[in-house]
């Protein structure tokens, strides 16, 4: 492991992004040096922007009280606003058909509400199997909601017999043999478990090509693959921020309506006072009259202390830029793939697909061995500081996140790998 540790430090001298690391704080690990962090696709690190920002909100409040909502910095009627040019930007759309409110599963939850709407020709979910669990109890509520079983209504995708990953064509299939009887095809973007990239813009236009509305899950894809959901044309999106987003534990979500609904007020949807018209919201009228566009679809006014923290993060990669950091993460997982290759092949399978098109940084890693032995290589690579996740059953997580880890962090995940498994 001598010959990649020194070209690790070769390629780390080289990266024009190197500098972002220095932008996190990076947890302690159990030798008292920090960790090696592979986990940025479960919860990012935390900016070390983040506390200025809440600072200055708690100093904003502690000075004002009442008249921040006007009068603070960045006034909190509005603070959503101030993350909607990078979300945007973070996800290929226009400003307009971004918002960031509440949680995934929630804006889930209000997406469906207005976008999956069974009658009794047409009243299928397609989605695909070993989908966040999350995202099918939110879909199997809402097929209990409108009196439909899961047996009835649900279509699931999974990969064939012997395969870890789905096939594209296989999805496209689905939706042509069964595309009349299908509302919705919901999909992840990113796979949470596999790392596998969905091909959007095939899954839209074949779904729309059969009358189906589309939506989809970004939590993993945000901010770890390049985006452009206003052209590949999804009815919705929703995704998560504390995952390569760097926005905290919880953080405020975000949310997408595609352009042609903004004035789709016809349809319905569940309604509260910061979806109202903002020029008319505080003549606290009894008659709901929508916003255009994503806004139109918020319930409550910004949760202004947790979206301070996604502000720094979006400060960083409003600098980085989503291509310079897609090179990277391009390079970097391409590094990992090429030293798991040389140094542990005979024990370790990668289960994402091996062309960068069809996956973002994370490599999903399976002990050949069987599970047991996969849980004990992950737990002692905790142990020596470097740190994965787990996905049951067998599954190793590990995500080089371009914004903050480096070479080097890699040549050290898989020296211990090597190690463990020797
Ligand atoms: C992380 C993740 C979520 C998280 O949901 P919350 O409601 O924000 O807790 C939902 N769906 C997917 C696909 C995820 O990866």
């Amino acid at each position: 492991m001598d010959t990649p540790l020194i070209s690790a430090r070769t390629l780390d001298e080289a990266d024009e992004l190197a500098a972002f690391r220095n932008e996190f704080h990076l947890p302690i690990g159990p030798k008292g040096r920090p960790v090696a962090y592979f986990a940025g696709n479960s919860l990012g690190l935390q900016p070390k922007a983040a506390a200025e920002r809440v600072e200055e909100e708690l100093t904003d409040w502690r000075r004002l009280g009442v008249l921040g909502h006007h009068a603070a910095r960045r006034p909190w009627v509005k603070y959503h606003e101030f993350l909607t040019e990078v979300g945007a930007q973070l996800t290929g759309s226009l400003p307009a058909e971004v918002v960031h409110m509440n949680s995934t599963t929630v804006n889930l939850h209000l997406m469906m509400a207005s976008f999956y709407r069974p009658t009794s020709k047409r009243f299928r979910i397609l989605m695909e199997k070993g989908s966040f669990p999350s995202d099918r109890y939110a879909v199997t509520s809402h097929l209990g909601w409108h009196g439909l079983t899961e047996s009835a209504a649900l279509l699931e995708c999974a990969p064939r017999a012997g395969e870890s990953v789905l096939r594209n064509e296989d999805i496209l299939d689905v939706i042509a043999r069964q595309g009349s009887e299908i509302a919705l095809v919901l999909f992840s973007g990113v796979q949470y478990a596999t790392g596998q990239v969905f091909d959007m813009p095939a899954i839209t236009a074949a779904a729309h090509e059969r009358g189906c509305i589309v939506g989809f899950d970004l939590a993993h894809a945000v901010g770890n693959i390049p985006l452009r959901m206003h052209d590949w044309g999804p009815d919705f999106a929703v995704w998560c921020s504390y995952k390569y987003l760097n926005g905290g534990p919880g953080a405020v979500a975000g949310c997408y309506v595609h352009e042609r609904h903004a004035r789709d007020f016809a349809r319905p949807r569940l309604g509260g006072w910061w979806g109202h018209d903002k020029d008319s919201r505080f003549l606290m009228d009894a008659q709901f009259v929508p916003m255009p566009g994503a806004e139109g679809w918020q319930l409550s006014n910004p949760p202004v202390l947790g979206l301070a923290p996604l502000l720094a993060a979006y400060e960083l990669f409003e600098r980085a830029t989503v291509a310079r950091l897609r090179a990277k993460s391009i390079r970097l997982t391409g590094f990992l793939e090429g030293l798991l290759t040389r140094e542990v092949a005979h024990a370790v399978e990668v289960v994402t697909p091996r062309d960068p098109q069809q996956r973002g940084c994370q490599l999903s890693l399976r002990v050949k061995e069987g599970r047991q032995r996969g849980r004990e290589t992950f737990e002692r690579l905790e142990a020596a500081g470097v740190i994965c996740d787990w996905r049951e059953p067998d599954i190793i997580r590990a995500a080089p996140v371009p914004l903050y880890n480096n070479y080097s962090d890699v040549c050290e995940l898989v020296k211990n790998l090597a190690a463990i498994l020797a």
